[in-house]
């Protein structure tokens, strides 16, 4: 395995990769990796002839200082994880490399970003979407991998690629979670152990509201999850919403309709944690 640091090496290495022949999977990270990301890279590795891990903690998609200064970095640990993945190439550059001028660009992904992280996070899509498509650019694998655990994401990426053309299979897997219940997520690292507790409600909350699914209209559900979080100590719900998995439009009834996505977004202490459940109706 390579750790690549400079744009013109990996973009160097990249193209004398993809006219050897090789295909190339690519896994975009921000590092503090887990079995989360693991599940991705393994999957890269056994679809692809190289597969190619990203580690950048992107300025800008942050809208909060303190969760960009305070994100977990843990480069050397990652490394030897990755090492165990069977990953050809770490690319882990530097901002200046990656903005040598503050970025102009400018993305709309019209009603997809004006819901639930979106709304909250003003300016996060247009980061993520900044990031993706210059690492895709860089890189110009064959296939990318995403997590479910940010489905609002992957539906940012699935336009992101239609609208500019990328010629890149887009390949989503589910949640990995602890034992407990709560999705793994590097920002879990940053919750005490009271807090690191509590998390799983965000879970606990999901699985109540998937069992309600067929037996209660969507306010009621939304009434339930709030109060069963009230309760919780340190917990601050941001939202939870009923939404259609593709396009993340909240849905006002479930009458004629066949999958939904759960999706919450809360605090816990000082961390903002997201999850969903995507749901097939006809099994609830
Ligand atoms: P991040 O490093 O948080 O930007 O995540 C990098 C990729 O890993 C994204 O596609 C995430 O959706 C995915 N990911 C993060 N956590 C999980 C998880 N618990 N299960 C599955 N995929 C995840």
């Amino acid at each position: 395995m390579q750790v690549i640091t400079q744009v013109k090496e990996l973009r160097e290495t990249m193209q004398a990769l993809r006219c050897a022949g090789k295909s190339i999977g690519f896994v975009p990270t921000m590092g503090a990796l887990h079995e989360g990301h693991l599940q991705l890279l393994r999957a890269s590795v056994k679809d692809n002839d190289i597969t190619v891990c990203s580690i950048f903690v992107n300025p800008t998609q942050f809208n909060n200082a303190d969760d960009y200064k305070l994100y977990p970095r843990t480069l050397d640990a990652d490394i030897e994880l990755l090492e165990t993945t069977g990953c050809d190439f770490i690319f882990s550059p530097s901002p200046e490399d990656i903005y040598p001028q503050q970025t102009m660009l400018q993305f709309s992904f019209g009603k997809l970003e004006q819901v639930m992280e979106g709304e909250h996070r003003p300016g996060h899509f247009n980061g993520v979407a900044t990031i993706v498509g210059k690492l895709f650019n860089m890189v110009q694998p064959h296939k990318a991998y995403f997590g479910q655990k940010d489905l609002q994401q992957v539906a940012v990426v699935r336009q992101l690629i239609l609208g500019v053309g990328f010629n890149i299979e887009l390949v989503c897997y589910p949640t990995v979670r602890e034992t407990d219940g709560l999705a793994m997520s590097s920002r879990n690292t940053r919750l005490n152990t009271d807090q690191r507790e509590t998390a799983v409600s965000l879970h606990q909350a999901l699985e109540q509201a998937r069992k309600q699914l067929g037996q209660q209209s969507i306010e009621s559900i939304k009434a339930s999850v709030t109060d069963y979080l009230q309760h919780k100590p340190e917990v601050e719900l941001e939202y939870f919403e009923i939404a259609d998995p593709l396009t993340l439009q909240p849905l006002s009834t479930l009458t004629g309709v066949q999958e939904v996505a759960l999706c919450i977004a809360a605090h816990v202490g000082p961390v903002r944690l997201i999850d969903n459940l995507v749901v097939n109706l006809s099994e609830v």
